[in-house]
């Protein structure tokens, strides 16, 4: 079931029922790919500017998406919702924890893609 809340507000993912949701940019990651690539692909002519030109219109774009909310479980993107405070960016320890049912004493702290918060 899903609560009513704020405007477009979304607090249990209508798919899984998880509770758990992150927030991300609304950002066409193909497109994010497709444009440093032309960038690069243009770099022996241009000296290296196309990808640094390049890659500022992708931190432009970026910048102006809106945000949408994410399940942590199944991936569900709600595009139109507007993230609360407590949907905060994605965390990959707590993705694994609600997505594989990895235990937090299993986690290796000396592992290069750990970051505590
Ligand atoms: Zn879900």
């Amino acid at each position: 079931m899903i609560e009513p809340g704020p405007p477009l507000g979304v607090t249990r993912c209508g798919v899984c029922g998880c509770e758990h949701l992150y927030r991300q940019r609304d950002f066409n990651r193909a497109w994010g790919c497709a444009l440093v690539a032309l960038g690069a692909a243009l770099v022996p002519w241009t000296f290296g500017l196309s990808l640094l030109l390049l890659a500022l219109v992708d931190l432009i774009f970026y910048l102006r998406l809106p945000e949408s909310v994410v399940c942590y479980k199944c991936d569900t993107v709600y595009r139109d919702a507007r993230p609360r405070p407590r949907q905060v960016e994605f965390d990959l320890l707590k993705h694994d924890v609600i997505k594989y049912g990895k235990a937090w004493q299993e986690v290796d702290i000396e592992s290069p893609g750990f970051s505590p918060h």
